[in-house]
């Protein structure tokens, strides 16, 4: 899409444009393994790494079993003293040897390139999907983006390989267009799959707000003028460094609501664990406040209020549930709490993707069901919103209930069962709010573990031909683009 029609910003967009701040910030991050393996960090960092936990990740430097291969290492200051207390952060952002025992996994989890009309974006559902920056302030060990991170190569629809390209303003605004052009003459339903006008957008990564403000703005900006009506922002960045949602921040987000009133925004946070938020005393405990709630880090509340305050943005939290991390009720029923307590809501809790090396983090879906379960008991209504979802390559499917009675008379469900259920689907959504029930598999960690066991399958889950058919429906001739 070389020849795409340039975006030129309007007056009204070019002035919000020329009223923005953006200063740099100083994450003092860490990157990479080198600095602690030649011992060459900060005299404060280096004991992040134990000498024996260096000594175990030396010699696979270089192999094919090279954690930074996979993912490369990376910590900002601000996270790396919240993980020195906190087994569970720690765990989030150091590498282990084990995480490349087993390499098992796919490179694009979810087949994703299937569904991408021009490169850096996906349009698999009634929404998009960007890739616009491929790092984040700190890396998650389990990231399901690790392709995009460590700029593997991957396999695309028609065979050819290449890393994921970023998308580009002039190429996703003429997508866009063009896309909600052929909609529109086509009343309403666009004439090949179904779907309708683009709305909304999600910015992702990597991490959006590893940008400047500036570059942010003209996303904003092209998206608005384009006829996006909700911009999503997908970040960790209230985790790794909240001193980022800073004043000039805020008043490019103000700006931009001055200006174009009718778009929403809407930041998809994700927070894995309450210790990423909450504030401890020097025990390890966290600290209640006088009226009994407990206390958040100072800057990372302030930078919470700074978007809740302002009733045009939502903030919803997701996260996956990973081992060693928050496979545990009670934090999560402490998150919940507290996420919903200060204005944010609850979105999703996913089961891991199978990334490469997933059986190093993730856990089995019953068991991530009943975790969540549990940690919902006590919750209000408002407080326990949250889904289970794992996403299928039809679409993300809602874990609904695992039984653990068998279903009288029925064949294959003498341990209880797993109903599924799709919540999206593909395209214009033609299978969503269909089930699926399988016999249950506690070792189960992803769908291949239910294959010998399906009991009920109207949601196709199971069947390969339907997914295909799909496929071919979602790239029409005519309907690829990409550099
Ligand atoms: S913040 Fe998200 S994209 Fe970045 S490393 Fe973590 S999981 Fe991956």
């Amino acid at each position: 899409m070389s020849s795409a029609e340039a975006y030129v910003p309007s007056p009204q967009a070019q002035a919000f444009l020329d009223s923005v701040e953006s200063p740099r910030y100083e994450r003092e991050s860490v990157n990479g393994l080198a600095p602690f393996l030649a011992q060459s960090a900060p005299a404060d960092v280096l004991g992040f790494y134990s000498p024996d936990e260096i000594e175990a990740l030396r010699p696979l430097t270089g192999t094919e079993r090279d954690v930074e291969d996979r993912m490369p290492v990376k910590i900002t200051r601000h996270y790396l003293n919240l993980a020195r207390q906190s087994p569970a952060l720690r765990v989030l952002v150091k590498a282990t040897p084990e995480e490349t025992a087993d390499l098992a996994g796919s490179d694009d989890p979810g087949f994703q390139m299937d569904y991408s009309p021009v490169e850096g974006l996906l349009h698999k559902y009634e929404m998009g999907l960007m890739y616009v920056v491929s790092t984040c302030s700190a890396h998650c060990r389990f990231c399901y983006r690790e392709e995009l991170i460590s700029r593997k190569e991957v396999e695309r629809q028609d065979g050819s390989v290449a890393k994921k390209g970023l998308a580009k303003i002039d190429e996703i605004t003429a997508y866009i267009r063009a896309h909600n052009a052929e909609v529109k003459a086509n009343g309403g339903l666009h004439p090949e799959t179904g779907r309708e006008k683009l709305r909304e957008i999600l910015l992702s990564g990597g991490d959006p707000m590893v940008l400047p403000n500036a570059r942010l703005a003209a996303w904003f900006a092209a998206l608005a003028e384009s006829g996006v009506e909700s911009i999503r922002v997908g970040t960790k960045e209230l985790a790794f460094f909240p001193d980022r949602f800073d004043s000039t921040f805020l008043s490019m987000l103000d700006r931009f609501h001055e200006t174009f009133p009718d778009v929403a925004l809407r930041l998809m946070v994700h927070f894995n664990h309450p210790d990423e938020f909450l504030a401890k005393d020097e025990g390890g405990d966290y600290i209640e406040e006088a009226s009994g709630v407990l206390k958040w880090i100072p800057s990372t509340k302030r930078a919470m209020d700074g978007l809740t305050s302002r009733g045009w943005i939502s903030v919803e939290n997701q996260s996956p549930i990973i081992k060693g991390i928050n496979d545990d009720p009670r934090a999560l029923r402490i998150l919940q709490r507290a996420i919903k307590r200060v204005g944010g809501d609850n979105h999703y809790f996913f089961c891991g993707r199978d990334i490469v090396a997933y059986r190093a983090f993730n856990v089995p879906i019953e068991t991530a069901w009943n975790i969540l379960n549990e940690s919902q008991k006590g919750l209000s209504g408002v407080e326990n919103h949250a889904r289970l979802s794992i996403t299928h390559y039809k679409g993300k499917t809602e874990v609904v209930a695992v039984t653990s009675e068998a279903i009288p008379g029925v064949p294959g469900t003498e341990n209880g069962v797993v109903v599924l259920k799709l919540l999206r689907n593909a395209l214009d959504a033609p299978d969503r709010g269909k089930v699926c029930i399988v016999g249950r598999n506690p070792e189960a960690i992803w769908f291949d573990g239910y294959e010998d066991r399906v009991v009920f399958d109207e949601a196709g889950l199971f069947e390969y031909a339907r997914m295909e058919a799909l496929v071919s429906k979602a790239m029409p001739v005519g309907a690829e683009g990409g550099a």
